[in-house]
């Protein structure tokens, strides 16, 4: 059975990119006669708005998106990320790094995707016990391919791209690619539908899957809204949030947005009843795939 997720960051109240992130798993779970969740990525204390969760639920009953059983939490779920970790450290991949930011750029040899590249320095360090410290994974000969369903096969070299990347943060929280991809197969998820953003992420996600022998979710990565000032709309730049009052505008806007050529007559409509047409008439084929003024 086809079971598809919405899994914001609790970071601020959901904007239009969230919108459309949020309706295009809906509909393509919807369409497929599945299940859609939601899960609020709590994970990173700081990073999270006091209320954004509430909110965010509230935004989303607004438009009509109603979820299937109880939403998660990622901040509950620390022990299934911890079991994930220790399967790594066993399988002799994650290994424990004191390297600081700063050590990291004066050591690295090269820029990857996400700044220098970690040249490895850790992985034959001996730890004292008690020192704080990340947990990196050694992607020594780590490539990773998958098939998006809009932007076809996407391929990384890992090692080469990002270098051992971090799974355990040294603050002792779990990192977001460990945390999704335990979460996604606890929760049975089929397809991940989200932003391009997300994109270059994937990879990793799909590499670790293998590793930890859970099954590869089907991807589809979303064109992303543009700000005014051609950035990705986001809580960061100050993207607006979703207006309570006037979903239904919003929701033509973003079927609109995703190539789902909604009807004026619509615009009379509830949410519940321009959901039921975008079900019957959702065309994945037709979402485009650059990123578009929101
Ligand atoms: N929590 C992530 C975000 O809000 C999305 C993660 C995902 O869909 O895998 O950007």
């Amino acid at each position: 059975m086809y079971i598809g997720r919405f899994a914001p960051t609790p970071s601020g109240p959901l904007h239009f990119g969230s919108l459309i992130a949020a309706l295009a798993s809906f509909l393509d779970a919807r369409a497929s006669g599945g299940r859609w969740l939601v899960r609020i990525e709590d994970l990173d204390p700081p990073r999270c708005m006091p209320g954004a969760s509430d909110m965010i639920l509230r935004q989303l009953e607004a438009h009509g998106l109603g979820w299937d059983g109880k939403v998660v939490h990622q901040s509950a779920r620390t022990e299934a990320y911890r079991e994930a970790l220790e399967q790594l450290r066993g399988l002799a991949l994650a290994y424990p790094c004191t390297c600081s930011r700063s050590a990291i750029r004066a050591s690295a040899s090269r820029m990857g995707r996400e700044g220098p590249i970690d040249p490895g320095t850790c992985r034959t360090r001996h730890l004292k016990p008690g020192h704080p410290h990340a947990m990196r994974l050694d992607t020594r000969g780590a490539v990773a391919a998958f098939e998006d369903r809009l932007h076809g096969l996407i391929q990384q070299d890992i090692a080469h791209e990002l270098g051992d990347f971090v799974i355990w943060r040294v603050e002792d929280l779990a990192a977001y690619h460990l945390a999704v991809v335990v979460d996604d197969a606890w929760q049975g998820v089929t397809d991940v539908v989200r932003g391009s953003d997300l994109l270059d992420s994937t990879p990793r996600q799909v590499w670790l899957q293998g590793i930890l022998g859970l099954p590869q979710p089907r991807h589809m990565h979303l064109p992303l809204a543009l700000a005014a000032n051609g950035q990705k709309l986001s809580k960061q730049n100050l993207a607006p949030p979703l207006s309570m009052t006037q979903p239904t505008g919003q929701l033509i806007e973003a079927l609109r947005f995703l190539g789902q050529p909604a009807t004026d007559e619509l615009v009379d409509g509830t949410p519940g009843e321009i959901l039921d047409w975008a079900v019957r008439h959702w065309r994945p084929s037709s979402i485009p795939r650059a990123a578009s003024p929101a």
